[in-house]
Protein backbone atom coordinates (compact mmCIF):
# COMPACT_ATOMS: atom_id res chain seq x y z
CA UNK A 1 0.00 0.00 0.00
CA UNK A 2 1.04 3.33 -0.48
CA UNK A 3 2.53 5.25 2.13
CA UNK A 4 0.25 8.42 1.55
CA UNK A 5 -2.90 6.07 1.58
CA UNK A 6 -2.28 4.36 4.42
CA UNK A 7 -1.57 7.16 6.70
CA UNK A 8 -5.44 8.61 4.69
CA UNK A 9 -6.52 5.58 6.11
CA UNK A 10 -5.32 6.06 9.46
CA UNK A 11 -6.68 9.71 9.89
CA UNK A 12 -9.57 8.54 8.70
CA UNK A 13 -9.81 5.29 11.84
CA UNK A 14 -9.22 7.76 14.25
CA UNK A 15 -11.73 10.40 13.16
CA UNK A 16 -14.62 7.88 13.31
CA UNK A 17 -12.72 6.06 16.30
CA UNK A 18 -12.86 9.84 18.39
CA UNK A 19 -16.60 10.87 17.12
CA UNK A 20 -18.06 7.35 18.12
CA UNK A 21 -16.05 8.38 21.70
CA UNK A 22 -17.29 11.64 21.56
CA UNK A 23 -20.87 10.04 21.62
CA UNK A 24 -20.30 7.30 23.86
CA UNK A 25 -19.04 10.43 26.61
CA UNK A 26 -22.55 12.38 25.67
CA UNK A 27 -24.10 9.07 26.88
CA UNK A 28 -21.98 8.12 29.88
CA UNK A 29 -24.10 9.65 32.20
CA UNK A 30 -24.80 8.35 36.15
CA UNK A 31 -27.15 5.55 36.45
CA UNK A 32 -27.11 6.22 40.44
CA UNK A 33 -31.13 6.48 41.03
CA UNK A 34 -31.70 9.87 43.06
CA UNK A 35 -34.37 11.15 45.67
CA UNK A 36 -35.73 7.55 47.31
CA UNK A 37 -37.09 8.55 50.84
CA UNK A 38 -35.07 7.05 53.55
CA UNK A 39 -37.03 5.09 56.08
CA UNK A 40 -36.36 3.32 59.49
CA UNK A 41 -37.99 0.04 60.94
CA UNK A 42 -38.72 -0.53 64.18
CA UNK A 43 -37.18 -3.69 65.39
CA UNK A 44 -37.09 -5.76 68.41
CA UNK A 45 -32.96 -6.02 68.54
CA UNK A 46 -32.26 -7.48 71.63
CA UNK A 47 -34.49 -10.28 70.88
CA UNK A 48 -33.36 -10.58 67.42
CA UNK A 49 -29.26 -9.80 68.44
CA UNK A 50 -30.06 -12.80 71.32
CA UNK A 51 -31.72 -15.10 68.48
CA UNK A 52 -28.48 -14.74 66.20
CA UNK A 53 -25.80 -15.04 69.07
CA UNK A 54 -27.76 -18.11 69.71
CA UNK A 55 -27.81 -19.61 65.85
CA UNK A 56 -23.74 -19.16 66.05
CA UNK A 57 -23.51 -21.44 68.87
CA UNK A 58 -24.29 -24.28 67.29
CA UNK A 59 -21.16 -26.09 64.97
CA UNK A 60 -23.15 -26.39 61.59
CA UNK A 61 -19.29 -26.37 60.13
CA UNK A 62 -18.98 -27.76 56.24
CA UNK A 63 -15.25 -29.55 56.21
CA UNK A 64 -13.79 -30.53 53.14
CA UNK A 65 -14.07 -34.11 54.22
CA UNK A 66 -17.87 -35.13 53.61
CA UNK A 67 -18.01 -37.70 55.78
CA UNK A 68 -17.18 -35.18 58.54
CA UNK A 69 -20.31 -34.01 59.00
CA UNK A 70 -21.56 -33.03 62.43
CA UNK A 71 -25.48 -34.59 62.15
CA UNK A 72 -26.21 -33.43 65.85
CA UNK A 73 -25.04 -29.77 65.51
CA UNK A 74 -27.42 -29.13 62.50
CA UNK A 75 -30.58 -30.98 64.40
CA UNK A 76 -29.93 -29.05 67.25
CA UNK A 77 -29.73 -26.30 65.03
CA UNK A 78 -33.10 -26.58 62.90
CA UNK A 79 -34.68 -27.32 66.32
CA UNK A 80 -33.92 -24.04 67.63
CA UNK A 81 -34.72 -22.16 64.79
CA UNK A 82 -38.09 -24.25 64.81
CA UNK A 83 -38.69 -22.69 68.50
CA UNK A 84 -37.65 -19.12 67.86
CA UNK A 85 -39.63 -18.62 64.79
CA UNK A 86 -43.08 -19.58 66.11
CA UNK A 87 -45.42 -17.90 63.44
CA UNK A 88 -43.24 -18.51 60.49
CA UNK A 89 -43.44 -22.43 61.07
CA UNK A 90 -47.46 -21.60 61.65
CA UNK A 91 -47.65 -20.24 58.39
CA UNK A 92 -45.13 -21.62 56.15
CA UNK A 93 -44.33 -24.85 54.80
CA UNK A 94 -41.01 -26.44 55.86
CA UNK A 95 -39.24 -29.12 54.04
CA UNK A 96 -36.03 -30.94 54.46
CA UNK A 97 -33.82 -31.43 51.55
CA UNK A 98 -30.33 -32.66 50.16
CA UNK A 99 -28.98 -35.84 49.12
CA UNK A 100 -27.46 -38.09 50.34
CA UNK A 101 -28.08 -35.81 53.79
CA UNK A 102 -31.47 -34.09 53.67
CA UNK A 103 -30.05 -30.89 55.79
CA UNK A 104 -31.06 -27.94 53.79
CA UNK A 105 -34.43 -26.25 54.44
CA UNK A 106 -36.92 -25.19 52.18
CA UNK A 107 -39.94 -22.86 53.32
CA UNK A 108 -42.93 -21.92 50.92
CA UNK A 109 -44.25 -18.68 51.62
CA UNK A 110 -47.99 -19.10 49.82
CA UNK A 111 -48.57 -15.99 48.11
CA UNK A 112 -52.25 -14.76 47.45
CA UNK A 113 -52.19 -14.54 43.60
CA UNK A 114 -50.68 -17.57 41.80
CA UNK A 115 -50.50 -15.88 38.64
CA UNK A 116 -47.46 -13.98 39.89
CA UNK A 117 -44.18 -15.47 39.76
CA UNK A 118 -42.29 -16.89 42.90
CA UNK A 119 -39.45 -14.78 44.55
CA UNK A 120 -36.69 -16.84 46.50
CA UNK A 121 -34.21 -16.07 49.39
CA UNK A 122 -31.43 -17.84 49.61
CA UNK A 123 -28.57 -17.72 52.86
CA UNK A 124 -26.70 -20.83 54.15
CA UNK A 125 -26.83 -22.32 57.17
CA UNK A 126 -22.92 -23.75 57.45
CA UNK A 127 -19.63 -22.31 58.34
CA UNK A 128 -16.24 -22.32 57.41
CA UNK A 129 -14.15 -24.38 60.11
CA UNK A 130 -11.59 -21.80 62.73
CA UNK A 131 -8.42 -23.40 62.05
CA UNK A 132 -6.73 -24.04 65.68
CA UNK A 133 -3.03 -21.98 64.46
CA UNK A 134 -5.77 -19.02 64.37
CA UNK A 135 -7.57 -19.31 67.59
CA UNK A 136 -5.90 -17.39 69.86
CA UNK A 137 -5.82 -14.36 67.57
CA UNK A 138 -9.63 -14.27 68.63
CA UNK A 139 -11.05 -12.05 70.77
CA UNK A 140 -13.92 -13.79 71.34
CA UNK A 141 -14.49 -17.64 70.97
CA UNK A 142 -15.61 -17.86 67.54
CA UNK A 143 -18.48 -20.28 68.70
CA UNK A 144 -19.50 -18.21 71.98
CA UNK A 145 -21.72 -15.72 69.98
CA UNK A 146 -20.97 -13.43 72.57
CA UNK A 147 -22.49 -9.49 72.63
CA UNK A 148 -19.99 -7.27 73.50
CA UNK A 149 -19.19 -3.70 72.76
CA UNK A 150 -21.94 -3.40 70.44
CA UNK A 151 -21.08 -6.75 68.46
CA UNK A 152 -22.35 -9.81 68.08
CA UNK A 153 -19.53 -12.32 67.91
CA UNK A 154 -18.29 -15.71 65.88
CA UNK A 155 -18.62 -17.70 63.08
CA UNK A 156 -21.58 -17.10 60.36
CA UNK A 157 -22.24 -13.67 62.40
CA UNK A 158 -21.59 -12.77 58.47
CA UNK A 159 -21.13 -15.39 56.70
CA UNK A 160 -24.14 -16.24 56.71
CA UNK A 161 -26.05 -16.80 59.29
CA UNK A 162 -26.83 -13.54 59.44
CA UNK A 163 -28.64 -13.44 56.53
CA UNK A 164 -30.60 -16.51 57.76
CA UNK A 165 -32.01 -14.81 60.91
CA UNK A 166 -32.46 -11.38 59.08
CA UNK A 167 -35.06 -13.01 56.68
CA UNK A 168 -36.33 -15.13 59.12
CA UNK A 169 -37.26 -12.14 61.51
CA UNK A 170 -38.89 -10.47 58.98
CA UNK A 171 -40.89 -12.83 58.19
CA UNK A 172 -42.08 -13.18 61.80
CA UNK A 173 -43.08 -9.22 62.11
CA UNK A 174 -44.61 -10.01 58.45
CA UNK A 175 -46.65 -12.46 60.41
CA UNK A 176 -47.59 -10.42 63.29
CA UNK A 177 -48.91 -7.74 61.16
CA UNK A 178 -51.06 -10.16 59.53
CA UNK A 179 -49.52 -9.34 56.37
CA UNK A 180 -49.27 -11.74 53.43
CA UNK A 181 -47.11 -12.03 50.35
CA UNK A 182 -49.23 -11.36 46.71
CA UNK A 183 -46.32 -13.73 45.31
CA UNK A 184 -45.20 -16.93 47.02
CA UNK A 185 -41.58 -16.46 48.61
CA UNK A 186 -39.28 -19.32 49.02
CA UNK A 187 -36.32 -19.16 51.94
CA UNK A 188 -33.85 -21.63 51.03
CA UNK A 189 -31.06 -22.45 53.72
CA UNK A 190 -28.17 -24.70 52.44
CA UNK A 191 -26.28 -26.78 54.15
CA UNK A 192 -22.98 -26.91 51.93
CA UNK A 193 -22.10 -23.61 50.09
CA UNK A 194 -18.88 -23.63 51.65
CA UNK A 195 -17.81 -26.77 50.06
CA UNK A 196 -19.78 -26.22 46.33
CA UNK A 197 -23.23 -26.86 47.44
CA UNK A 198 -23.77 -30.28 45.61
CA UNK A 199 -25.68 -31.76 48.76
CA UNK A 200 -27.68 -28.86 49.35
CA UNK A 201 -28.61 -25.90 47.02
CA UNK A 202 -27.86 -28.19 43.70
CA UNK A 203 -30.97 -30.55 45.44
CA UNK A 204 -33.05 -27.89 46.23
CA UNK A 205 -32.74 -26.30 43.35
CA UNK A 206 -34.02 -29.79 41.12
CA UNK A 207 -36.72 -30.28 43.39
CA UNK A 208 -38.14 -26.64 42.60
CA UNK A 209 -37.02 -27.28 38.86
CA UNK A 210 -39.05 -30.67 39.09
CA UNK A 211 -42.33 -28.67 40.67
CA UNK A 212 -42.42 -26.93 37.16
CA UNK A 213 -41.58 -23.23 38.19
CA UNK A 214 -41.19 -21.49 35.29
CA UNK A 215 -39.36 -18.43 36.76
CA UNK A 216 -38.48 -16.58 39.14
CA UNK A 217 -39.34 -13.06 39.20
CA UNK A 218 -36.37 -12.31 41.63
CA UNK A 219 -33.44 -14.37 43.60
CA UNK A 220 -31.02 -13.43 45.69
CA UNK A 221 -28.20 -14.69 47.52
CA UNK A 222 -25.18 -13.32 49.81
CA UNK A 223 -22.31 -11.98 48.30
CA UNK A 224 -20.19 -8.45 48.88
CA UNK A 225 -21.50 -6.33 51.93
CA UNK A 226 -21.87 -3.05 51.47
CA UNK A 227 -18.58 -1.28 52.29
CA UNK A 228 -16.64 1.73 51.95
CA UNK A 229 -14.04 1.85 49.75
CA UNK A 230 -14.78 -2.28 48.78
CA UNK A 231 -14.14 -1.15 44.98
CA UNK A 232 -10.61 -0.33 44.10
CA UNK A 233 -10.45 3.47 43.06
CA UNK A 234 -14.08 4.75 45.03
CA UNK A 235 -13.60 5.69 48.10
CA UNK A 236 -17.74 6.12 49.32
CA UNK A 237 -19.88 3.51 50.70
CA UNK A 238 -20.75 1.03 47.76
CA UNK A 239 -23.51 -1.81 47.83
CA UNK A 240 -22.03 -4.25 45.03
CA UNK A 241 -24.92 -6.14 43.35
CA UNK A 242 -23.66 -9.31 41.74
CA UNK A 243 -25.04 -10.00 38.57
CA UNK A 244 -23.36 -13.58 37.00
CA UNK A 245 -20.91 -15.90 38.65
CA UNK A 246 -18.55 -17.83 37.00
CA UNK A 247 -19.01 -21.89 36.87
CA UNK A 248 -16.54 -24.46 38.71
CA UNK A 249 -15.07 -27.24 37.42
CA UNK A 250 -12.11 -29.75 38.51
CA UNK A 251 -10.27 -32.17 36.44
CA UNK A 252 -7.60 -35.09 37.90
CA UNK A 253 -4.79 -35.71 34.81
CA UNK A 254 -2.47 -38.73 35.98
CA UNK A 255 -0.67 -40.92 34.28
CA UNK A 256 -0.36 -44.68 35.41
CA UNK A 257 2.85 -46.06 34.09
CA UNK A 258 5.24 -48.30 35.44
CA UNK A 259 7.32 -47.11 38.22
CA UNK A 260 10.64 -49.10 39.28
CA UNK A 261 13.97 -48.35 41.10
CA UNK A 262 15.88 -45.61 41.59
CA UNK A 263 18.92 -46.44 40.86
CA UNK A 264 18.01 -47.69 37.23
CA UNK A 265 15.41 -44.59 35.86
CA UNK A 266 13.99 -44.28 32.46
CA UNK A 267 14.24 -41.07 30.57
CA UNK A 268 10.90 -39.78 31.55
CA UNK A 269 9.79 -40.38 35.58
CA UNK A 270 6.14 -40.43 35.64
CA UNK A 271 6.48 -37.28 37.72
CA UNK A 272 8.49 -35.72 34.99
CA UNK A 273 5.88 -36.51 32.40
CA UNK A 274 2.91 -34.99 34.62
CA UNK A 275 5.04 -31.74 35.39
CA UNK A 276 5.45 -30.81 32.16
CA UNK A 277 2.15 -31.12 31.33
CA UNK A 278 0.77 -29.09 33.80
CA UNK A 279 3.56 -26.64 32.45
CA UNK A 280 1.96 -26.65 28.86
CA UNK A 281 -1.16 -26.07 30.54
CA UNK A 282 -0.39 -23.01 32.45
CA UNK A 283 0.94 -21.72 29.21
CA UNK A 284 -1.96 -22.19 27.35
CA UNK A 285 -4.06 -19.45 29.41
CA UNK A 286 -7.84 -18.96 27.87
CA UNK A 287 -8.02 -15.98 26.22
CA UNK A 288 -9.03 -13.26 27.42
CA UNK A 289 -12.16 -11.22 26.67
CA UNK A 290 -14.51 -8.94 28.14
CA UNK A 291 -17.71 -10.55 29.95
CA UNK A 292 -21.07 -8.97 29.61
CA UNK A 293 -21.69 -8.63 33.23
CA UNK A 294 -17.94 -6.49 33.27
CA UNK A 295 -19.51 -3.87 30.82
CA UNK A 296 -22.84 -3.74 33.14
CA UNK A 297 -20.52 -3.03 35.56
CA UNK A 298 -18.51 -0.47 33.98
CA UNK A 299 -21.37 1.18 32.55
CA UNK A 300 -22.92 1.64 36.23
CA UNK A 301 -19.52 2.63 37.88
CA UNK A 302 -17.80 4.60 35.51
CA UNK A 303 -19.33 7.38 35.80
CA UNK A 304 -18.84 7.63 39.55
CA UNK A 305 -14.53 7.11 38.93
CA UNK A 306 -11.91 9.51 37.89
CA UNK A 307 -12.97 11.99 34.98
CA UNK A 308 -9.54 11.07 32.89
CA UNK A 309 -10.35 7.31 32.51
CA UNK A 310 -14.15 8.14 31.49
CA UNK A 311 -13.34 7.34 27.74
CA UNK A 312 -11.59 4.38 28.85
CA UNK A 313 -14.78 2.79 30.72
CA UNK A 314 -17.36 4.15 28.25
CA UNK A 315 -15.42 2.57 25.80
CA UNK A 316 -15.88 -1.02 27.99
CA UNK A 317 -19.33 -0.28 28.88
CA UNK A 318 -20.76 0.40 25.40
CA UNK A 319 -18.12 -2.37 23.35
CA UNK A 320 -19.51 -4.83 21.48
CA UNK A 321 -18.13 -8.75 21.60
CA UNK A 322 -17.05 -8.62 17.96
CA UNK A 323 -14.72 -5.98 17.83
CA UNK A 324 -12.30 -5.04 20.62
CA UNK A 325 -11.31 -1.28 20.26
CA UNK A 326 -7.62 0.49 21.28
CA UNK A 327 -9.59 1.49 24.56
CA UNK A 328 -10.77 -2.00 25.35
CA UNK A 329 -7.57 -3.43 24.77
CA UNK A 330 -5.64 -0.86 27.14
CA UNK A 331 -8.72 -1.25 29.96
CA UNK A 332 -8.08 -5.36 29.27
CA UNK A 333 -3.63 -4.70 29.48
CA UNK A 334 -4.61 -2.88 32.75
CA UNK A 335 -6.94 -5.48 34.39
CA UNK A 336 -4.41 -8.21 33.50
CA UNK A 337 -1.74 -7.09 35.83
CA UNK A 338 -3.45 -8.03 38.77
CA UNK A 339 -5.25 -11.13 39.94
CA UNK A 340 -8.57 -10.02 41.44
CA UNK A 341 -9.72 -8.34 37.88
CA UNK A 342 -7.37 -10.76 35.52
CA UNK A 343 -9.74 -13.34 36.61
CA UNK A 344 -12.69 -11.37 35.27
CA UNK A 345 -11.15 -11.34 31.67
CA UNK A 346 -10.68 -15.38 30.86
CA UNK A 347 -11.65 -19.09 32.29
CA UNK A 348 -8.71 -19.24 35.20
CA UNK A 349 -7.04 -22.28 35.50
CA UNK A 350 -5.62 -23.38 39.04
CA UNK A 351 -3.33 -26.24 39.66
CA UNK A 352 -4.26 -27.02 43.23
CA UNK A 353 -2.69 -30.86 43.71
CA UNK A 354 -0.08 -32.75 42.54
CA UNK A 355 0.74 -36.24 44.01
CA UNK A 356 3.13 -38.86 43.39
CA UNK A 357 5.55 -40.91 45.56
CA UNK A 358 6.50 -42.56 49.24
CA UNK A 359 9.53 -43.37 49.20
CA UNK A 360 12.77 -41.90 48.26
CA UNK A 361 14.40 -44.57 46.10
CA UNK A 362 11.73 -45.42 44.35
CA UNK A 363 9.98 -44.42 41.19
CA UNK A 364 6.29 -43.98 41.49
CA UNK A 365 3.95 -45.93 39.24
CA UNK A 366 1.24 -43.41 39.31
CA UNK A 367 1.39 -40.06 39.16
CA UNK A 368 -2.32 -36.97 39.90
CA UNK A 369 -2.93 -33.22 39.23
CA UNK A 370 -5.74 -31.97 39.75
CA UNK A 371 -6.51 -28.66 38.05
CA UNK A 372 -9.56 -26.52 39.05
CA UNK A 373 -10.87 -24.11 36.31
CA UNK A 374 -13.58 -21.47 36.82
CA UNK A 375 -14.98 -20.98 33.36
CA UNK A 376 -16.05 -18.12 31.69
CA UNK A 377 -19.88 -18.63 29.50
CA UNK A 378 -19.25 -20.82 26.52
CA UNK A 379 -16.31 -22.82 28.30
CA UNK A 380 -18.47 -25.91 28.64
CA UNK A 381 -16.35 -28.64 30.62
CA UNK A 382 -16.47 -30.36 26.69
CA UNK A 383 -14.75 -27.32 25.84
CA UNK A 384 -12.26 -27.26 28.33
CA UNK A 385 -11.26 -30.83 28.44
CA UNK A 386 -10.67 -30.36 24.66
CA UNK A 387 -8.20 -27.27 25.20
CA UNK A 388 -6.40 -29.27 27.93
CA UNK A 389 -5.50 -32.24 25.63
CA UNK A 390 -4.50 -30.21 23.11
CA UNK A 391 -2.39 -27.93 25.29
CA UNK A 392 -0.56 -30.94 26.94
CA UNK A 393 -0.34 -33.14 23.56
CA UNK A 394 0.55 -35.96 25.49
CA UNK A 395 -1.94 -39.59 25.24
CA UNK A 396 -0.25 -40.74 28.22
CA UNK A 397 -2.20 -38.45 30.21
CA UNK A 398 -5.19 -39.26 31.25
CA UNK A 399 -7.82 -36.17 31.85
CA UNK A 400 -11.04 -37.06 34.25
CA UNK A 401 -13.80 -34.32 35.73
CA UNK A 402 -14.41 -35.23 39.40
CA UNK A 403 -16.06 -32.14 40.21
CA UNK A 404 -19.69 -31.51 40.22
CA UNK A 405 -19.02 -28.77 37.83
CA UNK A 406 -21.75 -26.32 37.17
CA UNK A 407 -21.50 -24.00 33.94
CA UNK A 408 -21.01 -20.13 34.10
CA UNK A 409 -24.47 -18.48 35.13
CA UNK A 410 -27.03 -16.71 33.33
CA UNK A 411 -26.62 -12.96 34.08
CA UNK A 412 -29.26 -10.81 35.60
CA UNK A 413 -30.31 -7.70 33.68
CA UNK A 414 -29.31 -4.17 35.76
CA UNK A 415 -32.16 -2.75 33.82
CA UNK A 416 -34.68 -5.02 35.09
CA UNK A 417 -37.36 -4.33 37.56
CA UNK A 418 -35.84 -6.48 40.18
CA UNK A 419 -32.53 -4.66 39.47
CA UNK A 420 -34.06 -1.59 40.37
CA UNK A 421 -36.24 -2.86 43.23
CA UNK A 422 -33.46 -4.05 44.65
CA UNK A 423 -31.49 -0.63 44.39
CA UNK A 424 -34.44 1.26 45.93
CA UNK A 425 -34.51 -1.05 48.55
CA UNK A 426 -31.00 -0.61 49.39
CA UNK A 427 -31.57 3.27 49.28
CA UNK A 428 -34.47 2.97 51.71
CA UNK A 429 -32.54 1.29 54.20
CA UNK A 430 -28.97 2.98 53.76
CA UNK A 431 -29.77 6.18 52.19
CA UNK A 432 -28.89 7.87 48.66
CA UNK A 433 -25.28 8.66 50.09
CA UNK A 434 -23.61 5.41 48.38
CA UNK A 435 -22.81 3.64 45.17
CA UNK A 436 -25.21 0.91 44.07
CA UNK A 437 -23.37 -1.02 40.99
CA UNK A 438 -23.86 -4.65 39.74
CA UNK A 439 -20.58 -6.38 39.12
CA UNK A 440 -19.06 -9.76 37.84
CA UNK A 441 -18.76 -12.29 40.91
CA UNK A 442 -15.12 -14.30 40.23
CA UNK A 443 -15.78 -16.39 43.33
CA UNK A 444 -19.26 -17.62 43.84
CA UNK A 445 -22.10 -18.58 46.29
CA UNK A 446 -24.99 -21.32 46.04
CA UNK A 447 -26.99 -19.33 43.89
CA UNK A 448 -24.92 -20.16 41.01
CA UNK A 449 -27.07 -23.44 40.95
CA UNK A 450 -29.97 -21.81 40.73
CA UNK A 451 -28.84 -18.84 37.92
CA UNK A 452 -27.19 -21.65 35.65
CA UNK A 453 -30.69 -22.82 35.13
CA UNK A 454 -33.39 -21.28 32.71
CA UNK A 455 -36.05 -20.93 35.75
CA UNK A 456 -33.79 -17.79 37.34
CA UNK A 457 -31.81 -15.52 34.96
CA UNK A 458 -32.47 -12.63 37.13
CA UNK A 459 -30.12 -13.52 40.61
CA UNK A 460 -29.13 -10.81 42.59
CA UNK A 461 -26.43 -11.32 45.18
CA UNK A 462 -25.41 -9.22 47.89
CA UNK A 463 -24.61 -9.27 52.06
CA UNK A 464 -27.72 -7.14 53.15
CA UNK A 465 -25.31 -5.70 55.91
CA UNK A 466 -23.24 -2.49 56.32
CA UNK A 467 -19.71 -2.95 57.32
CA UNK A 468 -17.38 -0.34 58.70
CA UNK A 469 -14.79 -0.62 56.70
CA UNK A 470 -12.67 -3.15 54.24
CA UNK A 471 -10.64 -4.59 57.50
CA UNK A 472 -14.13 -5.64 58.89
CA UNK A 473 -14.40 -7.92 55.59
CA UNK A 474 -11.70 -9.94 56.94
CA UNK A 475 -13.52 -11.36 59.64
CA UNK A 476 -15.24 -13.80 56.23
CA UNK A 477 -13.54 -17.02 57.03
CA UNK A 478 -11.42 -15.11 58.74
CA UNK A 479 -10.80 -14.11 62.29
CA UNK A 480 -13.15 -11.88 64.69
CA UNK A 481 -15.81 -12.48 62.58
CA UNK A 482 -18.29 -10.03 64.24
CA UNK A 483 -21.71 -8.02 63.23
CA UNK A 484 -22.61 -4.17 64.76
CA UNK A 485 -25.51 -4.92 66.43
CA UNK A 486 -27.09 -1.96 65.47
CA UNK A 487 -26.45 -2.86 61.65
CA UNK A 488 -27.65 -6.02 62.46
CA UNK A 489 -31.25 -4.26 63.06
CA UNK A 490 -31.11 -2.67 59.41
CA UNK A 491 -30.67 -5.85 57.17
CA UNK A 492 -33.77 -6.91 59.08
CA UNK A 493 -35.52 -3.46 58.03
CA UNK A 494 -34.04 -4.35 54.45
CA UNK A 495 -35.78 -7.93 54.39
CA UNK A 496 -38.73 -6.79 56.17
CA UNK A 497 -38.80 -3.86 53.78
CA UNK A 498 -38.22 -5.66 50.17
CA UNK A 499 -40.40 -8.36 51.20
CA UNK A 500 -43.07 -5.45 50.98
CA UNK A 501 -41.65 -4.27 47.84
CA UNK A 502 -41.97 -7.53 46.07
CA UNK A 503 -45.79 -7.01 46.12
CA UNK A 504 -45.13 -4.63 43.09
CA UNK A 505 -44.44 -5.31 39.81
CA UNK A 506 -41.64 -7.28 38.37
ZN1 LIG B 1 -21.18 -17.44 52.52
Amino acid sequence: MNKNIALFFLCLLSASLGTAQDQDLKNFTSMQMKGVKQIDIEVDLDGAAERLSKAIQFKTISNQDRNDFDTAAFNAYHEFIVAAYPNVHKTLKRELIGDPRPYSLLYTWEGSDPDLEPALFYAHQDVVPVPADSRDQWKEDPFSGAIKDGYIWGRGSLDDKNQIHAILEAAEMRIKEGWQPKRTLYFVFGQDEEVGGAEGAKKVADVLEARGIERFAYVMDESAPLTPGIFPGIKDNTALIGIAQKGFISLQLSIDGIGGHSSMPPEESNIGILATAITKLEDAQFPYQIHPAVRHQYRYMGPELDVEKQPLYAAVAFGKDEEITPLEEEFIEVMSTNEVTRAMLHTTIATTMFNAGVKDNVLPATATAVVNFRPMPGDSPEVIIEHVKKAIGDDRIEIKDISASTPATNIANPDSEGYKMLEKTIRQIWGNDLIVSPFFVIGGSDSKHFQARDFAPDVFTITAIQLENTEEFKGFHGVNERILKKEYAKSIGFFYQIMGNLQGNL
